[in-house]
């Protein structure tokens, strides 16, 4: 057990964020990432106006699955996008004083509609309590900087203490480079509030999407108890033009699409977006806690 007095922490942070008692319900015309999109990029079939949001945004010809918003994933997935957020004020700072980075983020979320690249709430999955944080590539890659950390983690340690389970969709590049060590500090904070969950025989699941690298690869994107990942997502730590020319060797087919990864016994389930709600709900029933913990 790597405790490191988390059991305390979590005793002195406040139990309620500012924000909680104020549901917000997520709206089909916010934050939309797949804009306009006129056909599909993989199999190049034109899509008809308002068909992706019909379709969950998967092409209804190739089942190409596209990058999509937290609040878009929000809405369709958890019951009637109904999403009590947790640590929605908590904003990124420049601890290095690294060049540019404040006109980055600030251009970053002016851009989006949001504050971070993840967004961590409370919600019901068909009547089961949760609490879940979905990250967001359109925010600086998905980069995982301290407050991705902090609010994944906040997450975490909010199942813990009202005995939820916690859903990740991740998707990430990886590190953000502009906060240095404090971003690869993020790893080790995740990790540590897992195994408090993992104490308290609380479930973490995690959903895989197209593209998670790096750093959120090698943290609580790994450690989940199930962990599914969406058709042909790319999911590793280094990318593999990286791998390749390390190597100097041509990498297989598939390498690092979530088929392939099944194959090898990486991830558990490939499961489409039309099915994630279900599975979710099959996972949080089957994996109930037991009467006083584990
Ligand atoms: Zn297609």
């Amino acid at each position: 057990m790597i405790g490191f007095g988390l059991g305390r922490f979590l005793k002195k942070i406040r139990p309620r964020e500012r924000g909680w008692d104020d549901p917000k319900i997520a709206g089909r015309d916010e934050r939309i990432f797949v804009e306009n999109k006129k056909s599909c990029p993989v199999c190049h079939k034109g899509l008809e106006e308002g068909e992706l949001e019909r379709t969950l945004y998967v092409c209804p010809s190739c089942k190409h699955h596209f990058r999509i918003t937290p609040w878009e994933r929000i809405r369709f997935t958890v019951d009637g996008g109904v999403f009590q957020e947790i640590a929605a004020k908590v904003e990124s700072v420049n601890p290095l004083n690294f060049p540019d980075y404040d006109a980055k983020l600030s251009e970053t979320k002016d851009k989006t509609g949001m504050t971070e690249a993840v967004v961590a709430g409370r919600c019901k999955i068909e009547n089961r309590e949760l609490v879940m944080a979905v990250m967001a590539f359109n925010f600086m890659g998905g980069s995982m900087g301290s407050v991705v950390g902090e609010k994944v983690t906040r997450a975490i340690l909010e199942g813990a203490r009202q005995e939820l389970p916690v859903v990740v969709f991740a998707t990430s590049g990886g590190a953000r480079m502009q906060e240095g060590i404090f971003s690869l500090m993020q790893m080790a904070k995740t990790s540590n509030a897992l195994a408090l969950l993992e104490e308290k025989g609380l479930p973490f699941f995690v959903v895989l999407t197209d593209p998670t690298y790096g750093g959120v690869t090698a943290s609580f994107a790994m450690l989940g108890d199930v962990t599914l990942a969406e058709p042909e997502a790319s999911i590793g730590f280094a990318g593999p033009r990286v791998i390749e020319g390390t190597i100097r060797q041509k990498l297989p087919e598939g390498f690092q699409r979530s088929e392939f990864l099944l194959q090898k016994g990486f991830i558990d389930a490939v499961v489409e977006r039309k099915d994630l709600r279900r599975t979710l709900s099959f996972l949080i029933e089957t994996h109930q806690p037991s009467e006083g913990g584990l």
